[in-house]
């Protein structure tokens, strides 16, 4: 039989197992295989370039997104905008493979009492996002084989949110809450649950380091036969949040503050005030640590920012500024109904009032509005010649301590003049 040769790569006939021949040349089937991998990894990298985030907002817009919804808190609110910046940056020249810099990912980790907005600052994040973004509670999480859910469950979230798109996962934002609840707590053996937190915190640092990970696209353990998909975690950012209770007493002893919230003058320190409020800021890499956290993990962790607790006066903006805020939603509420609700001046500095002493930051705001509200979004919805309703202090008052006696203090109680001013027309 005739030798022919294969135009492409010039082997001969013998040397390959089939050579196709066309009217200009031949292709044997070794540079068909080759072809057919070059077109496949063509069509990825079309597919990569079509989920780059279409608008690449600056920093400077991200945080205005934040702020129409988030009230203080701008250092955290610069880092995010910043690091989400980044990320899309990242992805966007990550195909570039002639640019010898890697540019790498800076986790973030949020430090902040409860209710501070740790979680609605990824929230509000996540609406303004075009890269798949999930909320994870770590106290969940337990090392593989304990009850509870394995840190992989972390990318079957990711996957759902990127509807079963590995490649756009790839790609996605994660926030993890409650990361101070993995803290190292001492030994105490479990058989139910890895109490310790160390296996935990390996686990993550695997996911936050970039691995491969195996994760079942149905979740844990109901679809035992279900294939796995196979994730990079290498472009996931991690943003992670705790309260890390008690951290602020760490913070002030390293920083050698004798009184806080005074003017702390000692021989060999700067005088330098500062408020208790702001300690948080001041918050390092190795507080984080001295709190439990094993080193390589915070390592992960290179933009650390505190969250101030909120005022009364964060309180009072936080019910009335914000796009969706409370008051605003109720209002909405009531004008479906056709009744127009205010609440007086006053009456928002009580609700802000009481929030603080409940201590639940702003999530308390909700719990004390709905207490207030429930009488009369049961009741006015069916009286059909109410058209406003004022809610003022006594009114508030009065319904609250419906609920929330034990709470209020003496002075916060209406006064008992017999005049609840609703005003109805
Ligand atoms: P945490 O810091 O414990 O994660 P969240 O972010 O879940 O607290 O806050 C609970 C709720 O309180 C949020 O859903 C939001 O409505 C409100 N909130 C908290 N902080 C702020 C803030 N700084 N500005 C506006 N609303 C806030």
């Amino acid at each position: 039989m005739m030798k022919t040769y294969c135009s492409f790569c010039k082997k001969s006939s013998e040397l390959v197992s089939m050579m196709v021949t066309g009217p200009e040349g031949r292709i044997c089937d070794q540079c068909v295989a080759q072809a057919v991998q070059i077109i496949h990894l063509q069509k990825e990298d079309n597919l990569l370039n079509k989920i780059k985030p279409i608008n690449l907002l600056t920093p400077q817009e991200i945080k205005a997104h934040l702020d129409t919804y988030v009230i203080g808190q701008e250092e955290a609110k610069k880092a995010l905008s910043i690091a989400v910046y980044n990320h899309y940056k990242r992805l966007i020249h990550s195909a570039e493979v002639e640019n010898d810099v890697v540019i790498e990912k800076s986790n973030i980790l949020l430090v902040g009492e409860t209710g501070t907005g740790k979680t609605y600052l990824a929230r509000t994040l996540a609406n303004l996002l075009e890269v798949p973004f999930c909320i994870i509670d770590a106290t969940v999480l337990t090392e593989a084989g304990y009850v509870g859910e394995d840190v992989e469950s972390i990318i079957t979230r990711l996957l759902q949110a990127a509807n079963y798109d590995i490649a756009a996962a790839e790609r996605g934002i994660v926030y993890v809450d409650e990361i101070d609840k993995i803290a190292r707590k001492g030994d105490n053996p479990s058989i139910t649950r890895d109490v310790s937190g160390e296996g935990v915190q390996q686990s993550l640092l695997k996911l936050l380091e970039g691995s491969v990970v195996n994760a079942p696209p149905q979740g844990g353990r109901k679809h035992p036969d279900q294939r796995m998909a196979a994730v990079n975690t290498e472009k996931i950012l991690f943003i992670c949040g705790g309260a890390f209770d008690g951290i602020s007493r760490t913070i002030s002893n390293r920083i050698n503050f004798k009184s806080i919230g005074f003017n702390a003058s000692t021989k060999d320190t700067v005088s330098v005030e500062i408020e208790e409020r702001d300690l948080l800021t001041y918050v390092s890499s190795a507080d984080i640590k001295g709190y439990g956290l094993i080193p390589e993990l915070v390592g992960r962790l290179p933009v650390i920012r505190g969250l101030q607790p909120l005022t009364q006066s964060d309180m009072r903006r936080i019910l009335t500024e914000p796009k969706n805020a409370l008051v605003k939603q109720y209002a909405k509420l009531f004008e479906l109904d056709g009744i127009t609700l205010t609440f007086t001046e006053e009456t928002l500095d009580f609700i802000a009032a009481q929030a603080i002493s409940l201590k639940l930051g702003a999530r308390g705001l909700r719990s004390i509005c709905e207490s207030i509200m429930s009488e009369e979004m049961y009741m006015a919805p069916s009286t059909k010649d109410k058209k406003t309703l004022v809610i003022d202090k006594a009114y508030a008052a009065e319904q609250l301590s419906k609920t929330w006696v034990g709470l209020l203090k003496p002075q916060e109680t209406a006064e008992q003049d017999g005049t609840l001013k609703i005003a109805c027309a």
